[in-house]
Parts: C-alpha cells; sequence; structure tokens
C-alpha cells in the first residue's frame, strides 16, 4: 500500500498535484475541504457545523476532522492506497492519524511538503477565487488568516515528520511549473 501525505500551506498545489497522481495511479484522494464542501453543499449537520469555520479562514475542530478522514478511510479501506489532501493539519490530528494508521496495519509511505511563499499564495488564491465558486478564495482577508492558521497550526507538523519519519519527509519548491513540481513527485514515489 502506498499512502502519501501532501502538505502545504492553501494555494501551495496540494489538489493539482493530487489529481496529477490520481491519473497515474490506483490511489484515492481524500482532500478533508473537499468532504466537508460536499457536507455542505448536501447541507448535512456536519457541513453545516464545518461553514461556520470554512467561511472565516479557521480550521474545523479536531474532533470532527479526524471522525471524517476515518469514515474516508473506512469506506476506501480496500483501495490501493491513499493521497491525503489538506490532513493533518494540527499536532492532535497528526497523533490520532498515527494511532488510526496503526489499527488499520497502515503506514505513510511518503509526507511531500510544498514550499510557495506568502505573496505568491494570496495571488493564486485570489485568482482561483474569480472561478472556484469557494467564498474563502475570495477575499484576501480571509486568505491571509488561513496563512496565518497555517503559519501557527500546520506548519509544525513539517518537524513532526521530520523527527518521526525523517526518509520519508521530502520538500519541494512549489513556486515552479506544474509539470515541474509533478516530475519531482513521481520521482519521490514511484
Ligand atoms: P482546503 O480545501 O484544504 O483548502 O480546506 C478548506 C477549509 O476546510 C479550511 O480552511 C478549513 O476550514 C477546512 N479544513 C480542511 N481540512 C481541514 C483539516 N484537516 N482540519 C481542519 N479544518 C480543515
Amino acid at each position: 500500500m502506498l499512502n502519501i501525505v501532501l502538505f502545504g500551506p492553501p494555494g501551495s498545489g496540494k489538489g493539482t498535484q493530487a489529481d496529477l497522481i490520481v491519473k497515474r495511479t490506483n490511489l484515492t484522494h481524500i482532500s478533508t475541504g473537499d468532504v466537508f464542501r460536499k457536507n455542505i453543499s448536501e447541507k448535512t449537520e456536519l457541513g453545516q457545523l464545518a461553514n461556520d469555520y470554512m467561511q472565516k479562514g479557521q480550521l474545523v475542530p479536531d474532533k470532527l476532522t479526524i471522525n471524517l478522514l476515518a469514515s474516508e478511510v473506512d469506506f476506501y479501506l480496500n483501495s490501493e492506497g491513499f493521497i491525503f489532501d489538506g490532513f493533518p493539519r494540527t499536532l492532535p490530528q497528526a497523533e490520532a492519524f498515527s494511532e488510526l494508521l496503526k489499527k488499520k496495519d497502515m503506514d505513510l509511505s511518503f509526507v511531500i511538503s510544498l514550499e510557495v511563499s506568502e505573496n505568491e499564495l494570496v495571488k493564486r488564491l485570489l485568482s482561483r477565487g474569480l472561478d472556484s465558486g469557494r467564498e474563502d478564495d475570495k477575499n484576501e482577508e480571509i486568505i491571509r488568516n488561513r496563512i496565518k492558521v497555517y503559519h501557527k497550526q500546520t506548519s509544525v507538523l513539517q518537524n513532526y515528520y521530520l523527527n518521526k519519519l525523517k526518509d520519508c519527509f521530502f520538500s519541494i519548491n512549489g513556486e515552479r511549473t506544474i509539470e515541474e513540481i509533478s516530475k519531482d513527485i513521481f520521482n519521490i514515489v514511484l
């Protein structure tokens, strides 16, 4: 089983790169952001809860997110492996994730971190907001808050994984063409 975490701030290209991996492998792509958005559009209770946080650029509480991730993994358990995109985003999520993987007898194969400067992230997200239909991509204040949340709550996971899975952690310059980045990723995972 091949299990990859695509790590990086909002706008770093995790979703784009995950889609390219899916095209060339049989891995299942789990994006917690996508699952929350699906719940919002289906007006589920979880969607309504998550929406309040997402519209402010804040993280959805860990417990809700961890339960959601666990049920996604259970649903696709027969898959050849997973690309986790946008999860984990906090230390408690990473620790719960590690427990979950252990219980399922699964390992993380690679954690790939996409590095992009803040100005470029804001530029990309505002441009994505023009046609993505995502409210949280339309407003610069919310975008900057999402990046701040990344630095405050998520970026610590780089050290967490560097210490825990040194040989599986790769940092990639995400400020190049989609093809160049994808080539690096395939060199790592295949
Ligand atoms: P994304 O599509 O990954 O940019 O996520 C969009 C929004 O969904 C984030 O700003 C959070 O509000 C929420 N979200 C997605 N993944 C997580 C997560 N792992 N933990 C908490 N909130 C999340």
